[in-house]
Formats: C-alpha cells, structure tokens, sequence
C-alpha cells in the first residue's frame, strides 16, 4: 500500500541542490515536509552552530547529517586525518540536532578491498567513543558496487552488518539506500537481520533509472525507474524500522527545474509510489 500522508517524510538537502539552508528549510515548510538531513557542504559557509539556531527556529526535525568517512588511506596521516573529520562530524552533528552521521566508507583504487575494509573497519571504531559522548550514532551506507573501486568497499547489507558486529557498539547502525541495495538477492533477509540485530538507523528513497546516464548524478525520483519502493519499505517495516523516510536524489537533470516544482513532484511521487 503506498503511503498517504508525509508525517515520516524527510529531504536530503542535496536533493535541492541549488536551495541553500535557509531556501531549503522554508521550502519544505511550505510544502509540509516535516525533516531533513542535512548535508555538511549546504552548511558549510555558516557554520554548524549558526545552522542550528535556524534549523530550531523552523520547527523542522533533523534525521541525520550527511556525510563523512572515507576512511581507507595508504598514509597512516591520512586515516587519522579521516578520523578526525568523522570527529568533526559527529560534533556537528550534536551541535544542530541530527541524531546520525551517515558514513560513506570509502575505498582506494588499487587497494585490496579486504584490506579497505579492514580500515574501514578500524577508522569506525576510532569514532565509536567520540559518538558515543555526542550520543550521535553512526550509519554505515552499504553503496552499489559501481563505487567499489574509489568511494566505498562497503557494498551489501551483509557486509555492513558484519562491520556493525565486529565493531559491536549500539552506536553503530546502518542507513539502507533503495539506489544502492534493490539488486541484492539477499535484501529481504538481510534487512530482516539487521532489524532484528537494532541496527537498522536510517533509510534513503530514490529510484534506479535504467536508461542511467551518469554513475553519481543521474538518481531518478521514485517512479522514474525499477525498484520495487513498496515491497523494500515493507521489508523495512516488518524488521522494526519506524524511522524517517528520507529522499536523496542528486540529479543533474531535476536540479536544473524549479526546485519548489521539484519538490511537489517528489512529494506526489512519495505519497503515490512509495
Ligand atoms: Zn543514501
């Protein structure tokens, strides 16, 4: 059954690109939307406590900030400055309100993937305390395999869950993103066990175009592709998710439209498709 009201319905700030924070906060009011995630570069120049202060005056909840990580290097210098910016994050995070950190993991091409992971692994761990302090938690994204080679060796649930368990915190969770999980055979299963296992923190609406003309920027808004939104949130609800239903679509194509007229249509297409 698609959903019929927008209580749960959140926007990425990356999904308006051209908005800034203040653009994006009244833009969303006005259409009724009632949270947003926001990404660190739409905050950049203000700065996280003046973002704060706006974010509060607006009434408007925050489901996460997007994003840090990054985490394999072949420097030791490098992967402690990715743990610092994690670090750095997470005290943004705190400072306007988001209750997660959505981590997307990295990977270096070149680099073995296990040994990717294995850092991935270790720079998560650096972060744990400083999240726990915070009490901001950490969603590790699993990303589609066509990032495997340069933005994240994390590329199933499976892998993320497994990461989650060796790391072993209640800070540590994962964030399920339609774009990058809907191929996965295993999906159902394994949102099943991520759900059971409390891990499930985040969960990220868009679609898969088949005709896609570009690996980042081409996301299609739910309906313009071919993944089965319903049965995925479905599978979600039945593992315990009763958390935000958040949009994330970069899309050079929707970015160059009125972004008041791209966001009713997002809005038409959550509450029919989704
Ligand atoms: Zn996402």
């Amino acid at each position: 059954m698609p959903i019929a009201d927008c209580t749960r319905l959140s926007i990425h700030t990356i999904t308006t690109k051209p908005w800034s924070l203040e653009q994006c906060l009244a833009g969303y009011q006005r259409a009724g939307v009632r949270g947003l995630t926001v990404w660190r570069q739409t905050i950049e120049a203000m700065g996280a406590k003046r973002a704060g202060q706006l974010i509060r005056a607006s009434g408007l909840a925050v489901t996460a900030l997007c994003r840090s990580g990054f985490f394999p290097a072949r420097a030791a210098a490098e992967r402690e400055q990715a743990i610092g910016d994690a670090k750095l994050a997470i005290s943004q995070a705190a400072e306007i309100g988001a209750p997660m950190v959505v981590l997307v993991c990295g990977a270096l091409p070149g680099m073995p993937l296990a040994q990717a992971r294995a850092q991935i692994r270790d720079g998560i761990a650096a972060c744990e305390p400083c999240a726990r302090a915070h009490r901001v938690r950490l969603a590790i994204e699993p990303l589609h395999p066509l990032y495997a080679a340069d933005r994240s060796a994390v590329n199933t649930m499976r892998q993320a869950r497994r990461l989650c368990e060796e790391i072993g915190s209640p800070w540590v969770g994962i964030a399920v993103d339609v774009y990058h999980t809907w191929w996965d055979d295993s999906l159902e299963q394994e949102i099943a066990a991520a759900g059971a296992a409390g891990l499930l923190f985040g969960f990220h609406l868009c679609d898969w175009r088949v005709d896609t003309r570009h690996p980042l920027n081409d996301r299609g808004l739910m309906g313009e592709g071919c993944i089965d939104l319903p049965q995925i949130r479905g599978w979600m609800e039945a593992a315990g998710f009763a958390g935000w239903h958040e949009v994330e679509i970069f899309s050079d194509s929707h970015w160059a439209r009125d972004q008041h007229a791209f966001l009713a249509d997002i809005i038409a297409a959550y509450t029919a498709r989704c």
